[in-house]
């Protein structure tokens, strides 16, 4: 890539030339990617990641809101070594894994369900797609084929593929696909403080077309950390009881303790025929998500060998070992390490830290946060553009890496994060913003 004449500051530089020759990365307008300065990362440590040159960045993100403890969990990798030693895949369809079984058992101990049964896939979209079908063929299994449409909400993401982006309510540049996306109803998003009842009254006046209620719980992060309060849920899961439409809880960014309770469901009195989890599900390690049925979803698809109530879906990589081996481990280090009370300590101390250092700068329209998830939505002046691109420039530079939605600012600290890294992580934030306010103003 390089000539002689060629200037190479770094060792990045030259490997963020051989990343942007062969990789395409999601979300990412590759004619940009080489000069928003990427890092290149090449091995982790705790909650740090390091990249080839040897710079270390606080991981504020969770690397895209997936790692719960930490990179390099001594535990897990061992789990991982493990199940190596026994069998890396074997499959699903038809054949059991006794590391998988385990692993199912142990998750049904902690989610909300009396008797769930674990659909395993491989990406949180994959799940949500498996969730839709199921309660689509929930209906048809018993003779009722005027079921065939779901409820969604304003502000939704529930994944890239057709399905998901069909429930999602699109952004993101997603509207080029609007030809391909089925049509749903559509409750307001979370900023209308009437949403819920919206959603209510839907419900009752459509619940014979439709199939299914899919929400995320307590917190629609892709929005931009757009939140409701708690109580306001139950409302919504008692009209989906009444009217006899499945509810799903879209788990995917809330679930493993994210929100303060090991699912955002138990706090918002929710229990969801079917639940989607995915992200935190192997601690960041592995790609693997579920779909998550109570029993009575579950029963209406038992019958006759090869007949017409099975649930023909399944995918290659469903309930890999090497995965569940990892997801074991860590659903015991959960226990063992007390997470869950890290979380709500860390989750306090954030707000205070947020209130005193962030709140104040006048470029700071609100802040968001249900537990170690955090909205700070900008208000760039008149005429200023990509803010949330810039004050990620700055924080990167100084050693935090964060990744914004817009002009809302991320914070997804790993829930295992120290009193220190927590005040790093906000010290960075407010010095970053400033300095990007500062530059506009010095503009002008
Ligand atoms: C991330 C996310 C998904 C999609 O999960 P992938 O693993 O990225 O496919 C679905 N729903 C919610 C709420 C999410 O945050």
């Amino acid at each position: 890539m390089f000539n002689d004449s060629d200037q190479v500051t770094s060792i990045a530089d030259g490997w963020i030339a051989r990343d942007e020759e062969v990789v395409w990365h999601g979300f990412t307008q590759m004619a940009t990617y080489a000069s928003n300065s990427p890092i290149i990362v090449e091995r982790a440590e705790g909650r740090e990641l390091i990249d080839v040159d040897g710079r270390r960045y606080l991981d504020a993100i969770s690397s895209l809101w997936v790692t719960t403890l930490g990179h390099r969990v001594p535990e897990l990798d061992a789990a991982l070594r493990q199940q190596i030693d026994l069998v890396a895949h074997s499959t699903l369809l038809g054949n059991g894994n006794r590391t998988t079984i385990e692993f199912a058992e142990a998750l049904a101990q902690v989610v909300p369900f009396e008797q769930p049964h674990f659909l395993f896939a491989s990406d949180g979209a994959a799940a949500v797609e498996q969730a839709l079908k199921i309660a689509f063929q929930f209906w048809t299994n018993q003779g009722i084929t005027t079921r065939q449409s779901y409820l969604a909400f304003g502000g939704a993401y529930h994944g890239d593929t057709l399905g998901s982006l069909s429930v999602g309510a699109g952004g993101f540049g997603t509207e080029v696909f609007d030809p391909l996306r089925f049509r749903v109803l559509r409750a307001p998003s979370y900023e209308d403080p009437n949403c819920i009842e919206v959603a209510c009254a839907l419900i009752a006046e459509h619940a014979q077309e439709l199939a299914a209620v899919i929400i995320e719980p307590l917190v629609q992060g892709a929005a931009g950390m757009q939140m409701r309060p708690a109580a306001e849920f139950a409302a919504l899961g008692q009209a989906c009881a009444e009217h006899d439409v499945l509810l799903i809880c879209d788990e995917v960014a809330t679930g493993f303790g994210r929100t303060g309770t090991m699912f955002a469901s138990e706090q918002c009195g929710l229990r969801p025929d079917m639940m989607v989890i995915g992200k935190g599900i192997t601690g960041g390690y592995l790609p693997l998500a579920a779909t998550v049925a109570n029993q009575r979803v579950y029963e209406a698809f038992l019958g006759e060998d090869l007949g017409e109530r099975t649930l023909y879906h399944g995918h290659s990589y469903s309930g890999n070992p090497l995965a569940a081996a990892v997801g074991l481990a860590h659903l015991q280090l959960f226990d063992s390490l007390d997470v869950m009370s890290n979380v709500n300590q860390r989750a306090i101390q954030l707000q205070g830290l947020l209130q005193t250092h962030v709140e104040p700068l006048s470029v700071v329209q609100s802040i968001r946060q249900q537990g170690l998830m955090v909205g700070v939505e900008l208000a760039p002046p008149e005429g200023a553009v990509r803010w949330g691109r810039k004050v990620t420039a700055e924080s990167v530079n100084r050693g935090v890496l964060i990744r914004p939605l817009g002009d809302v600012m991320v914070l997804m600290p790993i829930l295992t994060s120290t009193p220190e890294e927590i005040t790093r992580m906000v010290l960075t934030l407010a010095a970053s913003i400033t300095a990007v306010a500062q530059a506009e103003q010095n503009r002008e």
